[in-house]
């Protein structure tokens, strides 16, 4: 058996990107320079379902734009995980809004609907839904508070593409939806982000800001109407984002396939509460981005011991999110216990999409191998 570096993550490219890519550097200037942009949201709205979808050149600049859109800003508060990646607290940050860190649910590790109900306030403005690791946030629950409340649902799609909640694509359902092709993710553009909203007001707004301020169908030349963003994205990436789109039902698929072969070798330990993987509950579809593993606590494993098996065995596992509020930018919030205590005995594990299956059998082999006999 090959003993090679396991990656953890890498994109699936074949010729098809090269071909779009290729045509858009040779051909993709003068009047065909927004060609591959314009087919791309097209095309990536009418696969998730909305109306309206803006490619950005991140999704933290989507996450930007949607919150300045909203008029979030300076006193107000917005409620999430504190599970999370920075990508989706920096934007609220910038707009000078506060963040509010909660705990996540012991099952999906996402945010925990009680917990928001406890932390909204008047200042409150919005919730961030982050769909971890593919993992659905219980979004029913949460879309009714932010009704009762009057709050923007916002949904962190970033990790969650081909994640289905009852019937509707992950990131379809919020007030707006925000996803990342960053190269990482499970389709990506190199660097880029999408904006989606079924709100044609919100979708109005968000295109003005997207574009300098400059109001769509204003006829002054060079004539921004407010201070915008620069989050716009490239026809070349685009032309990229075209390719995998037309592949993203293989690429999840795949994705897919890749976890089940995890769980079939780890469902004995699963039964066992040795460990938990991700869930996918009842009604909804996982597009399981990032393969996970979270140890009892009754087994004493912690995240050094990983790190080090899966070191020693040239496996690049990673792994999970620390809380938010325990980096430097934030104080502590001692009572997100499951935010504190998940990282020190969970990883993440490689899943790129050309994982093998004697791969996925080394990867599983290191895992076990912490266990004690
Ligand atoms: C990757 C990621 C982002 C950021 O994506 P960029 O395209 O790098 O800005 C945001 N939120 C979550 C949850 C992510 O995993």
């Amino acid at each position: 058996m090959s003993q090679d570096r396991i990656l953890y993550t890498k994109p699936s490219i074949t010729a098809l990107e090269v071909q779009y890519a290729t045509d858009a550097a040779a051909n993709g200037w003068g009047e065909h320079c927004y060609d591959y942009l314009n087919r791309f949201e097209r095309e990536f709205a009418a696969w998730m379902g909305v109306p309206h979808a803006i490619a950005t050149s991140s999704c933290t600049g989507a996450m930007h734009m949607g919150l300045a859109a909203l008029d979030i800003g300076a006193g107000d508060e917005v409620i999430l995980a504190d599970t999370n990646w920075i990508a989706t607290v920096a934007p609220i940050v910038h707009v000078g809004a506060t963040p509010v860190f909660v705990d996540v649910l012991i099952d999906s590790w996402c945010i925990d609907p009680q917990a928001v109900r406890a932390a909204i306030t008047p200042r409150t403005k919005a919730i961030v839904a982050t769909h971890l690791y593919g993992n659905l946030c219980a979004l029913d629950e949460l879309a009714a508070l932010a009704e009762q409340h009057g709050l923007a649902l916002i949904e962190d799609a970033a990790e969650a593409i081909g994640s289905v909640y009852h019937g509707r694509r992950a990131g379809a359902s919020a007030r707006f939806g925000v996803f990342s092709f960053h190269g990482t993710k499970t389709m990506t553009t190199g660097e880029g982000g999408m904006f989606v909203t079924s709100d044609a007001d919100l979708y109005e707004r968000v295109l003005t800001l997207s574009n300098h301020g400059r109001k769509r169908g204003e006829t002054k030349q060079f004539w921004p109407s407010e201070v915008g963003f620069k989050y716009k994205m490239s026809n070349l990436q685009a032309a990229l984002g075209c390719a995998q789109l037309s592949r993203i039902d293989e690429l999840v698929r795949r994705k897919r396939e890749v976890f089940q072969h995890y769980q079939q070798r780890l469902q004995p330990y699963v039964d066992k509460g040795v460990l938990a993987i991700n869930p996918e509950a009842a009604n909804t579809q996982n597009g399981y981005w990032m393969p996970t593993v979270v140890f009892a606590s009754a087994t004493g494993i912690t995240r050094e011991r990983l790190q080090q098996a899966f070191k020693t065995e040239d496996i690049d596992a990673r792994v999970f999110f620390s809380p938010l509020s325990s980096t430097p930018s934030f104080s502590p919030v001692a009572t997100n216990t499951l935010a504190y205590d998940l990282p020190h005995r969970a990883i993440n594990l490689p899943s790129y999409h050309d994982l093998t299956e004697p791969q996925i059998a080394r990867v599983v082999a290191c895992l076990l191998s912490v266990l004690p006999d």
